[in-house]
């Protein structure tokens, strides 16, 4: 896998991280741009997860050669089950099926993964089949759900999950736009939000412009609590609610300060590391 786009890297490296650090969680939401180029992390991630020679190999977190990496590639790995939408929807039976045949223990390796593709399409009754299998899961078994757009995802579903993205995120066109998807990112839980840092010092490359977007970020989140649906608030949604409401203190806390002869670049590293912690 060559000339990696930046989000690429972020992806592997922070895949990597969670490896090393044995951070692993037990459900994921990943969010694929186009996916047929997106979909071999996914696969260079399961085959992190599962491949038994994953950490002693000094070139890289995984082998790529032995037996479980090759099945894996071949889709014939009995311990990685895909699971796709039948039709327009990913139905209950088929998640019934799954957790039947995985709550069954019959480990070939310690873990087991399975891939949910088109998360979007988890109606609220196949969702609820694989809720508490999500939040309460047999150890040892992995979770991966893809979408292409994680806002359609339902929120049961969401909420029960880590997001990574592979969105890339360096189109940015406009000041709107700019804005939006900084919205997104706060509000998103993202865990790859912390490598947004360095985007969000090239947009707001100074102060007049750090007081414009988030003079502007306020006021989209103002008219959300007060109920007003418009184009920019559309993907906002009340478990949000709590969250909005610290984003809003912490803008209006430290926005004030800019008249002040701060340091520009700590002062937005504060208002950064204050947003992480209401993450
Ligand atoms: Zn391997």
């Amino acid at each position: 896998m060559n000339d990696l786009t930046y989000i690429q890297q972020r992806f592997v490296n922070y895949i990597e991280t969670i490896i090393k650090t044995d951070k692993l969680s037990h459900s994921y939401l990943i969010e694929l741009g186009d996916v047929s180029l997106d979909y071999p992390f996914v696969l260079l991630f399961v085959k992190m997860i599962l491949c038994p020679y994953s950490v002693s190999n000094i070139d890289g977190l995984n082998c790529n050669r032995c037996n479980t990496c090759q099945l894996i590639d071949e889709g014939n790995f009995p311990d990685l089950e895909i699971i796709e939408a039948d039709g327009m929807q990913i139905k209950k039976k088929q998640l019934l099926s799954l957790k039947e045949e995985y709550q069954n223990y019959s480990l070939i390796g310690h873990r087991r993964v399975y891939i949910i593709r088109e998360a979007e399409k988890l109606n609220p009754s196949s969702a609820n089949t694989i809720l508490k299998f999500l939040e309460e899961p047999e150890e040892g078994i992995i979770a991966i759900l893809l979408t292409k757009n994680r806002y359609q995802v339902l929120d049961t579903i969401l909420s029960r999950c880590q997001v990574l993205s592979l969105v890339d995120s360096t189109e940015i066109s406009s000041v709107d736009d700019t804005v939006i998807r900084f919205i997104r990112y706060l509000i998103s839980g993202d865990d790859l939000f912390v490598y947004y840092k360095e985007i969000l010092d090239s947009i707001m490359p100074d102060k007049t412009v750090a007081k414009e977007v988030f003079d502007i970020v306020e006021k989209i989140f103002i008219q959300f609590l007060s109920g007003q649906e418009n184009k920019q608030t559309s993907f906002l949604n009340d478990t949000h609610r709590d969250k909005i409401l610290s984003y809003i203190t912490i803008i209006e806390e430290e926005i004030p300060k800019l008249v002040y002869n701060i340091n520009y670049k700590l002062w937005l590293d504060s208002i950064f590391s204050r947003f992480v912690e209401v993450k």
